[in-house]
């Protein structure tokens, strides 16, 4: 039966405020595994929100980046303490318009969770580096410094993790923010800003704008007053992202596709390789950036691989993620499902054996959503689009190898490197994995899935431009090295050329 609501009002969060689009118009936001609810309104924002969020955002900056780190850590962590007795509301919300299960949209929480008690120590921390100088009577140190008004635009499979990692690091560091969230999932953003206005972030320090990647989007990149853009998303509109700031060489944070692959190899626990590559694979219906979407299995146990995956594929069930039996929810949105389904019929076009699924899931309990069965094509072409191309959908393409060379040769042929995994027991195939393959993440029996907010999070090729989120790494990216020499010795010293002029107290 069709679960009735009135669909309530949401507004933007900008200088305080929660204010209506000045357009006056509101999108819809539809659970994707049942269209007939629709969970809310959200409001259209244009390039007139944009700006006055960067206002609100560039005055209230004036003050954040004085406030002491320790106290702006204070507020981050009363935000952290309002998401761990919200979690379940919070993941609830989340299940019901992403479509992941709730496992794992309580995962996601946990994760802007952890992000943001890591943040919050952050404040105490910091640490710059304090070094001799090459002059006598002479200090050398460098701090960080914030950059000013942060930019960032976010995607719909991780709605409330992701922007955690990207606010939290910006705002203990004295940033101040205007956020966008993915126009499919604006309400686990929401929830999050909520968590930070009830822990108290003064005015302005961070804006929320929901609407069009185009119209508010472009306008969020293209302000002369922001200063730093950070990107989650796809590959093509990462470009556009990187483009438009490169005009005013605006650093630009890019973390974008992914074609992650697991390599099985003859030694490998089979068992465990198989769970690997059905949660890699299936899990968040197979719509993660780190999602595993190619398998390379050794020739010689290829056969009894393909044969164990492809039933327990089979196996999975599929519905509504809050159903706690459910093991896949639908695809985010009829578009993601549409290319899911072309997905399917290249694959078959190009010569690829489909194994399991290949179908959408319609009628009964699927007639109102975007389901899709798990898919597994085997004796995929490395070559193939199949296997070239991201999906970002419950689509796995498997192939043979000969032995751990061509494993490796398969895993870096494609122009993305986010994640990759090896199941084997022997060490030396393990560190060999790990010195050869060109991604910025590499598991060795696990998954392509499971990053924690303490270690570096990054890809490398067209997955990214450089930078890391998460960790200690990513505060290279909300801040600035700022150098300072302290001369206290009374007289004009010149670097690299008095060094030695003097004796050993400088006398
Ligand atoms: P997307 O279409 O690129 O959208 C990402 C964000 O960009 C959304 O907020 C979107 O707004 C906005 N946007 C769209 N067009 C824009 C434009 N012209 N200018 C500025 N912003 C624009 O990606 P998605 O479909 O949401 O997410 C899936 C992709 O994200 C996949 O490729 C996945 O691999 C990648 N991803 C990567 C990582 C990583 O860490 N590497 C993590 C998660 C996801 P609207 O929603 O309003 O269109």
């Amino acid at each position: 039966m069709a679960t009735l609501t009135i669909p309530k009002v949401h507004k933007n969060f900008i200088n305080g405020e929660w204010v209506e689009a000045r357009s006056g118009k509101a999108f819809e936001n539809r659970n994707p595994a049942n269209t007939d609810d629709c969970i809310g309104m959200f409001p259209l924002a244009t390039e007139e929100d944009v700006n006055a969020a960067v206002e609100a955002a560039k005055e209230a900056y004036k003050h954040w980046r004085l406030v002491p780190a320790p106290k702006r850590a204070e507020i981050l962590f009363r935000a952290a303490e309002i998401l761990v007795k919200r979690k379940e509301d919070f993941a609830r919300d989340m299940t019901r318009e992403m479509g992941k299960i709730l496992a794992e949209t309580r995962g996601d929480v946990q994760e802007a969770i952890d992000m943001t008690y890591y943040m919050a120590g952050e404040g105490r921390r910091q640490f710059g580096q304090t070094t001799p100088s090459e002059l006598p009577n002479k200090f050398a140190m460098c701090i960080r410094q914030p950059l000013g008004v942060c930019s960032m635009i976010t995607p719909w499979n991780f709605p409330m993790a992701i922007p955690s990692w990207k606010i939290m690091p910006a705002l203990i560091l004295g940033n101040t923010v205007v956020v966008k969230p993915a126009s499919d999932t604006p309400h686990s953003l929401y929830n999050l800003v909520q968590a930070l206005t009830e822990a108290g972030i003064p005015r302005g320090v961070v804006n929320l704008v929901t609407g069009s990647g185009g119209k508010v989007g472009g306008p969020m990149m293209a302000h002369k007053e922001v200063k730093l853009v950070s990107f989650t998303g796809s590959t093509e509109i990462g470009r556009a992202v990187s483009q438009a700031c490169a005009t005013d060489f605006k650093p630009c944070q890019l973390e974008m596709g992914g074609k992650n692959m697991i390599m099985v190899m003859d030694d490998a626990n089979l068992e465990l390789a198989v769970d690997g590559c059905i949660w890699g694979g299936f899990g968040t219906t197979g719509q993660r950036c780190t999602a595993t979407s190619r398998v390379a299995v050794h020739k010689k146990v290829y056969k009894e691989f393909v044969e164990h995956y492809t039933a327990r594929a089979k196996a999975l069930k599929v519905g509504d993620g809050m159903d706690p039996t459910t093991e896949m929810g639908p695809c985010v949105s009829e578009s993601q499902l549409k290319t899911v389904m072309e997905y399917v019929q290249i694959g078959k076009n190009e010569g690829a054996k489909l194994a399991a699924g290949g179908h959408r899931l319609e009628g009964g309990a699927y007639a109102k959503g975007w389901f899709h069965e798990p898919t597994i094509f085997v004796d995929c072409d490395p070559k193939s689009r199949l296997m070239q191309e991201e999906i970002f959908g419950p689509v796995v393409s498997v192939t043979a190898v000969d032995d751990l060379d061509q494993a490796i040769e398969v895993c870096n042929g494609t122009v993305y490197g986010l994640s990759s995994s090896i199941y084997t027991r022997n060490v030396n195939n393990a560190f060999r994995a790990m010195r050869d393959v060109h991604t910025g993440i590499v598991y060795v029996n696990a998954p392509t899935i499971g990053a924690e907010t303490h270690m570096p999070f990054g890809g490398v090729k067209q997955t990214g431009n450089g930078h890391r989120e998460a960790a200690v790494a990513c505060l290279d990216f909300y801040s600035e090295w700022k150098t300072l020499y302290i001369d206290y010795s009374d007289r004009l010293q010149r670097a690299q050329i008095d060094t030695g002029a003097f004796g050993a107290t400088g006398e």
